[in-house]
């Protein structure tokens, strides 16, 4: 198993290259008083050792040994607390935070590197940090002042970790049906009771205190999805003098047994009139969360990247190693007995396809993170409302493509090891299993699918999806004069065109059949899918072309011909996949029950 090694080469060139993210911090001026480019190279690179060194050499053995529960008490595997302690010393958990509170005040589009290295060294860990961020963003963007005084610095240095308890056993995507209650008292806090269940890292050994952000209903609450608040609910009270006080009345009833991500703690938190204070307006809890939502399902489908990364470097090392068999064109390496196998034409399928979905996915999620920093950042009204659509839009998108694609890629890099990579000792299949959650949790891929197809295109009529096909127009008709991006223009516009017209189809036909979006959604949502990482190999090839003259490294001359086969063997998916929605409903809704 290769050790996992921080892609700081692709993610450089990703940020400053293609993006060129320097020139956009500094034309935000509340960014630019955050970051400068040494800033962000010097964080890089820290990044790189810590997650390569520290975090991913945790991996397997965590992996083996799992969480352990006793007496309402969990404890992470060996390593873990050191290493979170390693985390808490650099600042890590709040490299995206609000200053005012100790944040660093980060772009996004840096913190996703950071996020990308952490998720692919080491997932399991890698959602506490995750989980914490997340429930900082909803605290500081919902919270009371005195809430965000009171616990956002400790959360931000770490000391304090968060989690986010929205689930219940009857209720994962309704949460509108949830059951949790929460009684006022008379001094301004509440009393929460109900059972949460698949909390992460709902309880642990790692931080002084745990910060749960529960949704749960008041009393009057009216029915449904608009009768849900969100509550602060702290392990340990904290004291006006910020010192930690008694022990709240909740605990963690037990700890799933899992497939994958093991070395995280799954938890049961029963609540029983615990001492919570409203975070937001009451019955506004589910749009508070949705505050947050956007930059964690943004962060899901970084964990699909770093896995499929994770698989990619292992894969292609044990392809140079493993011989087996002679080249078709006859033996290259004479001296020994076989070939090694990155030789076979179908290894190469495998390995170019994996090359094309991590790279070109974490151009796509630097993409959507320059969206995210411009429509936090941006001074303008209109500058931010357009980056706000194209959030919205490309959100879904980014969290169930990169992580459908990411397990895909994890197979295949499997499939590279032949029976090797069912085998424990070459991490293949844990990649597998740690990868496979990312398509569930934070909405299943399907309720993405729905959320683009439902809520942003037709919901919109095609509005946000003309921002996307406007932003792509503009950057073939900037460049037709570029000769070596000319054929990748032709196919990207052809792939533009018929996600146009399927994206116009579908509005007519949900016009008429309530059934069409939900039967179009997840083909739809893998369509645009394959036509942005298109766009985004279209980018690349415009910055590597000029440079690839004399590249003795193979890096810009590997991005040509990556990029080549992207548009050779994958974007053409996009053509069966139309034919696919353009069909309807009506074979996946003729079966009665018992004919399926
Ligand atoms: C390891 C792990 C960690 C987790 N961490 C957390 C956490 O930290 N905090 C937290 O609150 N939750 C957490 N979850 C819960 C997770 O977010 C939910 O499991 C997920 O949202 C799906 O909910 P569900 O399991 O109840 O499935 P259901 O909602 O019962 O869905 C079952 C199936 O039906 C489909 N479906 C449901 N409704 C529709 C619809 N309207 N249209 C079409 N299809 C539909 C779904 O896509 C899915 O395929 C975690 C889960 C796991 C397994």
């Amino acid at each position: 198993m290769a050790d996992y090694q921080a892609p700081l080469r692709d993610m450089r060139f990703v940020l400053n290259e293609v993006f060129e993210a320097p020139a956009l911090w500094s034309s935000l001026p509340k960014l630019a008083e955050n970051v400068d480019p040494d800033t962000a190279d010097a964080i890089l690179e820290e990044a790189g050792k810590i997650t390569s060194g520290v975090l991913a050499p945790l991996n397997r053995e965590a992996d083996e040994q799992g969480c352990k529960w006793n007496e309402g008490e969990v404890t992470s595997p060996e390593g873990f607390k050191e290493a979170y302690q390693t985390i808490v010393e650099g600042g890590w958990n709040g490299l995206g935070g609000n200053p005012e509170f100790g944040g660093m005040g980060m772009p996004k589009m840096l913190v996703a590197q950071f996020e990308e290295m952490m998720q692919g060294a080491n997932m399991s860990f890698g959602l506490a940090p995750m989980l914490t961020a997340g429930a900082c963003l909803a605290l500081n963007a919902h919270g009371s002042q005195e809430l965000k005084e009171k616990y956002l610095p400790n959360m931000y240095s770490g000391v304090w970790s968060g989690a986010m308890d929205l689930t219940e056993p009857h209720a994962g995507t309704d949460l509108g049906i949830i059951r949790s209650k929460a009684e006022p008292n008379s001094d301004g806090s509440y009393n929460v009771t109900g059972t949460k269940i698949f909390i992460t890292w709902g309880e642990h050994d790692m931080a002084e205190n745990i910060i749960h952000l529960v949704l749960a209903k008041l009393p009057d609450a009216p029915a449904g999805p608009k009768g849900i608040s969100l509550f602060l609910v702290p392990k340990f009270l904290v004291n006006d003098d910020g010192s930690l006080g008694e022990r709240n009345s909740f605990s963690c009833g037990s700890i799933e047994k899992k497939m994958g991500i093991k070395a995280s703690a799954t938890c049961v938190m029963n609540f029983d009139g615990a001492k919570g204070w409203l975070v937001g307006e009451p019955n506004k809890g589910l749009a508070a969360m949705f505050t947050m939502m956007n930059y964690e399902r943004l962060g899901v489908g970084i964990q699909g990247i770093g896995a499929a990364e994770a698989s990619l470097q292992s894969a292609r090392e044990y392809a140079l190693d493993r011989i087996q068999s002679r080249a078709p064109t006859g033996a290259q390496e004479k001296d020994k007995a076989a070939d090694p196998i990155i030789v076979h034409p179908d290894v190469r399928r495998m390995l170019m396809t994996m090359k094309g979905y991590v790279e070109g996915g974490r151009a796509f999620s630097t993409y959507v993170a320059q969206w995210l920093d411009i429509a936090k950042y941006a001074e303008d009204d209109d500058q931010r409302k357009h980056a706000e659509g194209m959030v919205a839009l490309l959100t879904p998108v980014a969290k169930a493509f990169l992580t459908d694609r990411g397990l895909d890629t994890c197979i295949l890099g499997q499939q590279v090891f032949g029976g090797h990579g069912f085998i424990r000792e070459w991490g293949q299949e844990q990649l597998v299993r740690d990868c496979r959650i990312t398509q569930i949790y934070e909405g299943t891929n399907g309720i993405q699918a729905l959320d683009l197809m439902g809520r942003k295109v037709v919901g919109s009529q095609g509005k946000l999806f003309e921002l996307f096909a406007a932003d792509v127009a503009k950057f073939v008709q900037n460049n037709n004069d570029d000769a070596a991006l000319r054929p990748y223009l032709e196919s990207l516009s052809a792939a533009l065109e018929r996600l146009s017209d399927v994206t116009e189809a579908v509005i007519a036909q949900a016009a008429e059949n309530p059934n069409a979006i939900g039967a179009a959604s997840v083909d739809y949502l893998d369509l645009f899918g394959l036509t942005a990482v298109a766009y985004m190999w279209a980018k690349m090839v415009k910055v590597a072309a000029p440079k690839a003259e004399g590249d003795t490294s193979g890096f810009y001359t590997g991005k040509l011909k990556s990029a080549r086969f992207y548009f050779d063997r994958l974007l053409p998916k996009t053509v069966s996949l139309a034919e696919g929605i353009r069909s309807g409903s009506d074979s996946m809704m003729a079966p009665t029950a018992d004919e399926i």
